[in-house]
Order: C-alpha cells, then structure tokens, then sequence
C-alpha cells in the first residue's frame, strides 16, 4: 500500500499525542502567555438595526502563540476552562474591557461591552463579589457591561448559576443568551432566567437566506424574545439582504462581519471615530 496515499498529502493532520501536547503546553503556559502579551482582546461592534447607531461591542479574546501562531478560541477557552483557569481568562477580558469602556465614556461615547462567560464561571461564588470590584476600580456603570452566556452554560447547573446569575442582575448588569436556537433550548426555562437579551446562533442567520427553515427560527425568535420584553440580537450578518430581513423582522441589533469583523482596539477606536463623526 502506498504511503502517499490522498489524504496524507492533502495537509497535515496532528496525531492525538500531538493534539494532547499541544493543549497540555497551551494550559501550562497560559499564565506566561498573558504576562507576555500574546494574548489581547478584539472587540466587534453591534449596531442598532432602526437606528444604525452602535450600541456596544462584544470582546473576544485573541491568543498569538510563538509557535502555534493564531489559535481558535474554540480550541484554547474550553482547553483553558478545563484547566481550571477560566477566572484568570475572564478576569483579564473583563479588566480589558472595563477600562476601554472607560476611555470611551472619557471621549464622550457611550458604547457598552459584552464579555462572554463561561459555565466554570457561574459555579465561582465570588465572581459577582469580583465583578462589582472591577466595575468600581475603572469606574463604569454597570449597565455599559454585558455578560453573555450560554443556554447549555446556565442548564449544565441551574441551582449553582442562577443565584449568581440574579446577583449580577441585581447589581444593573445586563445579561445576555448566547448562541440562541442551538441546544436543547427550552423556551419556557427562558422565562424564568434574569435575563435582557437573546442572540439569535449565527447558524441560523447565515442559512436564513437559502433555507426556509433557518428563516422560520429567526423570525420565531424574534417574536418570542420581543413577547418576553427581551432586546433581540442577530450574529453572524454578513450580507446586506440579512440585515434588511432581520430589520424588517424588527428584530432589534445586528452584528457580522457585513458591519464588522472583530477589531484591536486602535482598529476600533478608528472605527468608532469615523461612525461617530
Ligand atoms: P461567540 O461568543 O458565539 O462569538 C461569536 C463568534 O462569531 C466570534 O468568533 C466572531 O468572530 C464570529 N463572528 C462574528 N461575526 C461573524 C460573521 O458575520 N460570520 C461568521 N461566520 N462569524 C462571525 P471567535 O472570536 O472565533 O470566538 C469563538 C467563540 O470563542 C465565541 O463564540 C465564544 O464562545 C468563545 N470566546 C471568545 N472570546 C471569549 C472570552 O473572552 N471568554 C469566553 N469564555 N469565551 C470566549
Ligand atoms: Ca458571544
Ligand atoms: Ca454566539
Ligand atoms: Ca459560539
């Protein structure tokens, strides 16, 4: 049998010990990797579907490893999660974020930032306690920070994250459903969650324009956040006859890459600079 068979030459494919070693060397120099700057924060913008105007950007955490290059926050957030080090991951986007939103205010806008969180982070009986302190330290109001979540995040242990959830509500953070649609998503457990916001899953928005089932889900989302009193946001809108649908929808902020990509925050602060003016 030929040892350059098709597959073999396509590409490289990393073999488990090589996937294992990777992830074992991306959890154990996480810490350094922070100190170090190779990891930052990029922030995508969400405008305002009526009014075109931005209302805040979603942070993303961005790693740049010296020997990995570029790697997928889907690969390394659940590989530092599992590592028990999600607080460190969280606690450096959220400082990030605070104080870009800081400067923000000082020059006058007022743009409001979303932080993604974590299941490991809601099992964390002092992350509202923290959160409060950071809030306090960089001097922003707590309604300009967002916090999305997963549905499966909230559903892995409802006793454990929903008094944490309630605190952080109760202290005027505004809290999102991430990745809406995907899941075993149950509507009527979305009545009962303290939350502001669904994000519509960019699956759907992606498909709504050749599949007439990923329309039904997007407009059936829309109705249900809007009859729950729920702000509705649609990720992944990349094209233009997406957002005239979704406004048409009246559903309530758009985010893609149509508006958009993730930006560093000088790409950003220009960004904002030129919508703004
Ligand atoms: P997410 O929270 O669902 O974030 C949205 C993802 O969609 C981002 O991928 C974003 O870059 C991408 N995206 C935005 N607009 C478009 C579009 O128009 N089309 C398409 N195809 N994609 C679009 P990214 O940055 O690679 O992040 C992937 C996931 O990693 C996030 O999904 C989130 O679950 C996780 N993540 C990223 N940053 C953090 C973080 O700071 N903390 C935690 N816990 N998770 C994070
Ligand atoms: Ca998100
Ligand atoms: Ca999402
Ligand atoms: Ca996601």
């Amino acid at each position: 049998r030929a040892t350059r068979g098709g597959e073999e030459v396509r590409g490289y494919v990393p073999s488990m010990g090589q996937m294992f070693l990777r992830r074992f060397q991306m959890v154990t120099q996480f810490r350094q990797a922070l100190e170090e700057g190779q990891v930052s924060v990029h922030y995508q913008p969400k405008v305002s579907l009526p009014s075109k105007q931005v209302v805040g950007v979603e942070a993303l955490v961005r790693w740049v490893h010296p020997e990995f290059g570029k790697l997928d926050p889907d690969e390394f957030v659940p590989a530092v999660e599992a590592a028990g080090l999600i607080g460190v991951l969280t606690g450096f986007v959220l400082d990030q974020s605070l104080a870009r939103a800081r400067k923000w205010m000082d020059e006058g806008l007022r743009v409001s930032v979303a932080v993604n969180l974590s299941v490991r982070n809601l099992a964390d009986e002092d992350f509202p306690a923290k959160v409060r302190q950071a809030l306090d330290r960089f001097e922003v109001p707590p309604e300009l920070l967002t916090f999305e979540l997963t549905e499966s995040g909230v559903m892995a242990d409802p006793q454990k994250a929903l008094p944490i959830l309630r605190e952080l509500h109760a202290l005027g953070i505004v809290l999102a459903v991430d990745d809406f649609g995907t899941g075993y998503s149950s509507l009527a457990y979305l009545r009962q969650l303290p939350v502001d916001e669904v994000k519509i899953d960019k699956s759907f928005v992606l498909g709504m324009g050749t599949d007439l089932g990923d329309l039904a889900v997007v407009r059936s989302i829309v109705e249900l956040g809007h009859s729950l009193g729920l702000t509705v946001v649609a990720e992944g809108v990349e094209e233009d006859i997406a957002r005239d649908q979704l406004e048409a929808m009246g559903c309530d902020v758009a985010q893609g890459y149509l508006i958009s990509r993730p930006l560093a925050e000088d790409r950003l602060e220009a960004w904002l600079q030129a919508r703004t003016a």
